[in-house]
C-alpha cells in the first residue's frame, strides 16, 4: 500500500501541500504540515498524494509506493 509521510526537517513551510490538497494535508499549529491520511489505499489517494510530492519545493514529501 502507498503511504505518505512528511521529512519536517527539510520542511520550509511553503505550505504547497496544504493548500493544494487538503484532504491530505492541514496546517498544525506550529505552522508544520501534518498527514491527514498516511496511508493511500485508492487510485485517486495514490494520484494525489504523487501529485503533492511533486509540488513540495523541499523535496520533503515522500511519497512511497
Ligand atoms: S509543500 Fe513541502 S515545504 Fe511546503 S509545507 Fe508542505 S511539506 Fe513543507
Amino acid at each position: 500500500m502507498a503511504t505518505l509521510r512528511i521529512d519536517l526537517e527539510k520542511c520550509i513551510k511553503a505550505g504547497e501541500c496544504y493548500y493544494n490538497h487538503p484532504t491530505l494535508f492541514k496546517v498544525g499549529k506550529d505552522g508544520f504540515p501534518v498527514v491527514l491520511i498516511e496511508k493511500l489505499d485508492t487510485a485517486a489517494l495514490r494520484e494525489e498524494g504523487q501529485a503533492a510530492a511533486d509540488v513540495c519545493p523541499s523535496a520533503a514529501i515522500h511519497y512511497d509506493d
